[in-house]
């Protein structure tokens, strides 16, 4: 098989490095890349969101299947595109189609989804510019921290948590009014506050059957601690260890099977992934959110357990015949610590040289914002490389990645160093 990535991250890297193993694959395609895939594959110089340039790379290079990394094709319909189109809709595209994309694209459709079919997630309410002042009483009624969500995609940012009544009603207005996010707030989310631990877990579905993958949880802010600015994701553990049998026995029932089954019922076709946040509430999971494709940089330690050939793996969802697919997980910890250019997620320089990182050989090295200049590999984003490693629990997978940063070299390089802290 010829297969073609669509993405630049550290997951598609991933992606790519997993694929790769298989020897059903003759071809390995990514667009647009990094230095990272182009070790391993051909990148091509796409845009993932270009998709006439996609279908003509598709023809040129005998692509037999596309695989989406991110969310932004998948929102603005890039599976739909191939079913629409009689010379590629016979090429089987991994990522759901633009309507159930819907369920990323919109948390107001999100939420309704959620409540339709009975998903447990925090009590909400949906307001535009012309029902601001309704806004303003709900906010009332609610106690602090507000929570107020953008509707639509905001690049990760669209999510704002303030303590104070006066400050939250300030920025529900800027939100509606201001279109503070562009016309991704023209709608907002105002919901309640859920204290918790947050974990995330990943179903893959063909639309008929589908299978739980590792669980992960993430460390999404930049300071140690949990402090500072919410970034992509500097770094992630897998499996989660609060996540016992009995609490995923209860994901499974109140959350897995009801969002599988609620596509079905609203008739929305999905052949992929499903990211679902979680919090834990008390002894409750309670939905935060749904991404429609795998999270970074969550996909370097769930992709790693998967012992599968993960080409049969997607065959198997693009012929719905996933129910034939045993899954066989690595049952030890995976980590991934991930590097990040100095002043990320604020302002930052690209194209510092990256050293050492071919020194390193007991982890996995994932190239994320990475580029080839020169013939050297040098950085080409916030978030750099990732560095996963195994063990027996999360400390000792930490260890080997912590260790093996000592090797790798940047200028301005950063990373957290108290991954699992909240876990102890
Ligand atoms: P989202 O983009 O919906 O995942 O939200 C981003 C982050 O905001 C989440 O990862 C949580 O840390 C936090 N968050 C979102 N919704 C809530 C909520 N209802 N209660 C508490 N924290 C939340």
């Amino acid at each position: 098989m010829n297969i073609l990535i669509l993405g630049a991250g550290g997951r598609e890297h991933t992606l790519a490095w997993k694929l790769k193993q298989s020897p059903k694959l003759y071809q390995l395609f990514v667009a647009p890349g990094n230095a990272g895939t182009a070790a391993i594959a051909k990148n091509l110089s796409i845009g993932v969101n270009d998709f006439e340039a996609i279908k003509k790379a598709v023809i040129a290079n005998s692509i037999n299947m596309v695989v989406v990394g991110p969310e932004d094709p998948l929102v603005n319909g890039v599976h739909d595109f191939f079913l629409n189109d009689p010379e590629i809709k016979h090429i089987p595209v991994i990522g759901p189609q633009r309507a159930a994309a819907t369920l990323e694209g919109s948390k107001d459709f999100a939420k309704e989804f959620m409540m339709r079919h009975n998903i447990p997630t925090a009590a909400y309410q949906s307001f535009t510019s012309n029902t601001l002042e309704k806004g303003f009483s709900f906010l009332e009624t609610l106690n602090p921290p507000y929570v107020l969500k953008a509707d639509g995609l905001a690049a990760g940012k669209g999510v704002v948590i303030l303590n104070d009544l006066e400050a939250a009603k300030k920025e529900l207005q800027s939100m509606l009014v201001d279109a503070k996010f562009g016309n991704a707030s023209a709608t907002v989310v105002i919901e309640e506050f859920l204290a918790g631990i947050e974990l995330s877990v990943f179903v893959l579905t063909d639309g008929k059957n589908y299978k739980v993958l590792p669980t992960a949880k993430d460390y999404k802010r930049i300071g140690e601690g949990d402090t500072g600015l919410n970034t992509g994701g500097m770094g992630a553990i897998s499996p989660v260890p609060f996540a016992d049998t009995a609490f995923m026995h209860k994901i499974h029932e109140r959350v897995v099977k009801p969002t599988v089954e609620g596509l079905k019922k609203d008739n929305l076709p999905y052949k992929g992934f499903i990211f679902i946040g979680l919090i834990k509430v008390g002894d409750e999971p309670k939905v935060i959110e749904y991404n429609v494709r795998l999270g970074d940089p969550e996909t370097e330690v769930v992709l790693p357990r998967i012992q599968n050939d993960l080409v049969e793996v997607f065959e198997a969802v693009a012929n719905q015949t996933l129910d034939q697919i045993d899954l066989r997980i690595d049952e030890r910890t995976a980590t991934t610590v991930m590097t990040v250019a100095g002043g990320y997620p604020e302002a930052y320089e690209k194209g510092k040289e990256i050293k050492g990182y071919d020194s390193i050989t007991d982890s996995l090295v994932f190239h994320a914002g990475t580029t080839l200049k020169d013939g050297k590999v040098v950085t080409n984003g916030g978030r750099v490389m990732a560095i996963t490693s195994f063990g027996e629990n999360f400390q000792e997978a930490l260890a080997i990645s912590y260790k093996n940063l000592e090797k790798l070299h940047f200028e301005g390089m950063y990373f957290r160093k108290d991954l699992g802290f909240d876990l102890k």
